[in-house]
């Protein structure tokens, strides 16, 4: 193994296995670790029509003192089993998913970026149909896949702040969509917006509530937060956000750091008046958003450079309970 750990990017690597395992006639088999990155898919599965697809993403640390840790793992098998739901997919029973994660885990530990070099091991389960089915309907057979690489650390310097844009001709979830479930329709509906922003230039695109353009949703691929003048942390209450992990710890350890914490409905008029504005997911935890821009408007809010204090603080707590440099109070981290 000859990884330079310090230039891994956020790219697929591929390792030396995933673990597989198929659901057939009411159950999960034991599951395998398989080497070939190649699945022999029937041509009618109803993943590729129907897109009976669902992902998760999570994070294993070599912590500080060598022990391999997963953080907060259960929420992801809990997070998938109800994607699984919104599109009638076999669920995936917590054990199965931890059993999974642990073996495949242990078979790529030479994949386990060594601690002080800021990189981890992206863990990414996949569940889909594979069984044949061409009236829409739900498949007979699930395939559900975690395949693991290695990624690097996000931030190479201080915590960097973006811009984002409102393309209010775009809408990420409709009202009773499914928003709030991890399928992989929702990603593939997004690409042409997401393209869009990026080639006006801003590298996340927001979205507000698809009914009224009324209120704030999240980013493309991350929940928002903000931090208002009273030092108060505010997030988005919506049926159509994804329920982040990230923002759920971040909310708990606001919490616990005595803020006060307002999970409510948000308009777009309020951007203005916080004092700090971020994107959060498990990919780089906090990204701090300096501007949003919709249409003519041009709302700047919080530091140019680096993350406002608050932000700051939230980061570093949050990650230090990740690597294991502080005590982990609310039992996230889970020894694999
Ligand atoms: C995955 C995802 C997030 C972030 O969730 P985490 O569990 O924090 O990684 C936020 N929004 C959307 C739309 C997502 O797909």
């Amino acid at each position: 193994m000859n990884i330079d750990w310090s230039k891994l990017g956020f790219a697929y690597m591929q390792t030396r296995s995933h673990i597989r395992y198929t659901w057939k006639n009411g159950s999960w088999d034991r599951g395998e670790l398989v080497t070939e990155p190649y699945f022999n898919i029937h041509i009618a599965a109803t993943a590729l029509h129907y897109g009976q697809t669902a992902f998760e993403g999570l994070k294993v640390y070599r912590c500080k003192d060598g022990v391999v840790r997963a953080f907060r793992p259960e929420m992801n098998a809990r997070r998938i089993s109800a994607s699984a739901r919104r599109s009638c997919m076999a669920e995936i029973p917590e054990e199965l998913f931890l059993d999974g994660l642990r073996r495949v885990v242990k078979d790529n530990l030479d994949y386990l970026p060594p601690y002080g070099t800021g990189a981890t091991m992206y863990v990414r389960p996949l569940l889909f149909g594979s069984g044949a089915q061409i009236g829409v309907n739900a498949a007979n057979e699930y395939t559900f896949i975690i395949m693991v690489m290695p990624v690097g650390a996000y931030y190479k310097g201080g915590l960097n702040p973006v811009r984002a844009i409102i393309l209010d001709d775009f809408d990420r979830a409709a009202p009773n969509g499914t928003g709030a479930s991890k399928l992989g329709g929702n990603y593939g509906a997004a690409l042409l917006p997401h393209k869009i922003a990026n080639e006006k230039g801003f590298s996340v695109d927001l979205y507000l509530d698809a009914a009224e353009h009324k209120y704030i949703d999240e980013f493309g691929t991350s929940n928002f937060l903000a931090i208002d003048k009273k030092g108060a942390y505010v997030t988005p209450k919506s049926k159509s956000v994804l329920p982040s992990v990230t923002n759920d710890g971040l909310m708990k350890l606001a919490a616990h750091l005595g803020m006060p914490v307002e999970w409510r409905p948000i308009l777009f008029e309020e951007i203005a008046d916080f004092a700090e504005i971020a994107a959060c997911g498990t990919a780089v935890v906090i990204t701090p958003v300096n501007e949003i821009v919709r249409g003519n408007q041009v709302i700047k809010v919080g530091p140019r450079e680096g993350a406002g204090p608050v932000l700051q603080k939230l980061y570093d707590n949050y990650t230090a309970i990740q690597w294991g440099e502080a005590p982990d109070p609310f039992g996230w981290t889970v020894e694999l």
